[in-house]
């Protein structure tokens, strides 16, 4: 599909959002879908046999077998959770539609929630976005860039190395007719050959075929199994080069979102969620509709989030 036709196409409306998770009850049944899809299953032995207690969210599951009680949300994202399932989804449904990323202020806003409440629905949500993200590698041709969030220019390469930068890759992978697949935006502890060699083992898949600018660091991505063509990039800026095309169009919109969405955002600390939040959007730009149905499967089937990690990221915070 071309950009074009990407961007015209319709995702879901708020309408049609409300038509199919509107209640708790569609809303619960929407999880137990996304956990059991095959049916319960007790997390204690595994036995399928049964009884239910209690209706909608607060539904228990008693195992026949071992007589284990689970709930819905329990083992889960949502463990825990005092809030309606119906304003999970509808975060979810308003974080996966929002074009240009969505701030846990606007999330305040929209939800009516208090703002600890929207900052922890957002932050769980993009974990569970990062999650999913961090399950797959790219293949094939692949474009990569060093780029750097905070300072003067998300996404800039004037400054490399200055203070107060978080560094990040940027790596599209491109299918034969030079369209972009898939997107990895993700943090490296710095430009060396050693982050780079780790982040290519995690990142992509061996025989993979990646053009860079020729930084020296990049070159370690043969340390993984894959195959480096440096572009001399000389007196240009790689922007202007068509090699990079897509790599660079990319880290352009990352920018916007950033900028318009993250005002005050921590870098160093949340820009690793934020940008995983972005590339799962662009990774399934090819089908906006169902892209809310997915999230909500995703965040449902995401592990609890310890205390201890969210009560340090609350202080860090408020
Ligand atoms: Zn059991």
């Amino acid at each position: 599909m071309a950009f074009n036709q990407i961007q015209f196409q319709h995702g879901m409306s708020i309408t049609e959002f409300l038509g199919c998770f509107g209640t708790e009850a569609q809303c619960a049944e929407a999880v137990k879908q996304a956990r059991w899809p095959d049916g319960f299953r007790c997390p204690s032995c595994g036995v399928a046999d049964h009884y239910v207690v209690g209706h909608g969210a607060r539904k228990l599951f008693q195992c026949n077998g071992c007589r284990h009680q689970t709930s819905l949300t329990a083992g889960s994202l949502m463990e825990h959770t005092k809030l309606p399932l119906t304003t999970w989804f509808l975060a979810g449904y308003l974080i996966s539609q929002a074009k240009t990323g969505l701030s846990a202020l606007a999330l305040k806003r929209q939800l009516g929630v208090s703002y600890p409440t929207s900052w922890l629905l957002h932050q769980k949500i993009n974990r569970a976005m990062a999650r999913q993200e961090s399950t797959h590698r790219l293949s094939g041709l692949v474009q990569i860039d060093d780029a750097y969030l905070g300072g003067e220019r998300t996404g800039g390469k004037p400054g490399r190395g200055s203070e107060n930068k978080v560094p990040f890759v940027a790596a599209v992978s491109i299918n034969g007719k030079g369209h972009p697949m898939h997107l990895k935006l993700n943090l490296v502890s710095g430009f060396t050959a050693q982050a780079i060699k780790e982040w290519a083992r995690d990142n992509l898949a061996p025989g993979s075929v990646v053009t860079s600018d020729g930084l020296s660091c990049f070159g370690a991505v043969t340390e993984a199994g894959c195959i480096h063509m440096p572009v001399v990039v000389g007196d240009l800026k790689p922007r202007d080069l068509p090699q990079f095309k897509w790599v660079n169009t990319v880290l352009g919109n990352l920018k916007t979102t950033l900028a318009g969405a993250f005002h005050s955002l921590k870098y160093s600390k949340y820009a690793g969620y934020y940008m995983a939040g972005f590339a799962y959007r662009f990774n399934r730009r090819f089908d906006l509709h169902t892209l809310v149905a997915r999230l909500i499967v995703d965040v449902a089937r995401c592990g609890p989030i310890p205390k201890r990690v969210l009560r340090a990221q609350a202080e860090a915070c408020f």
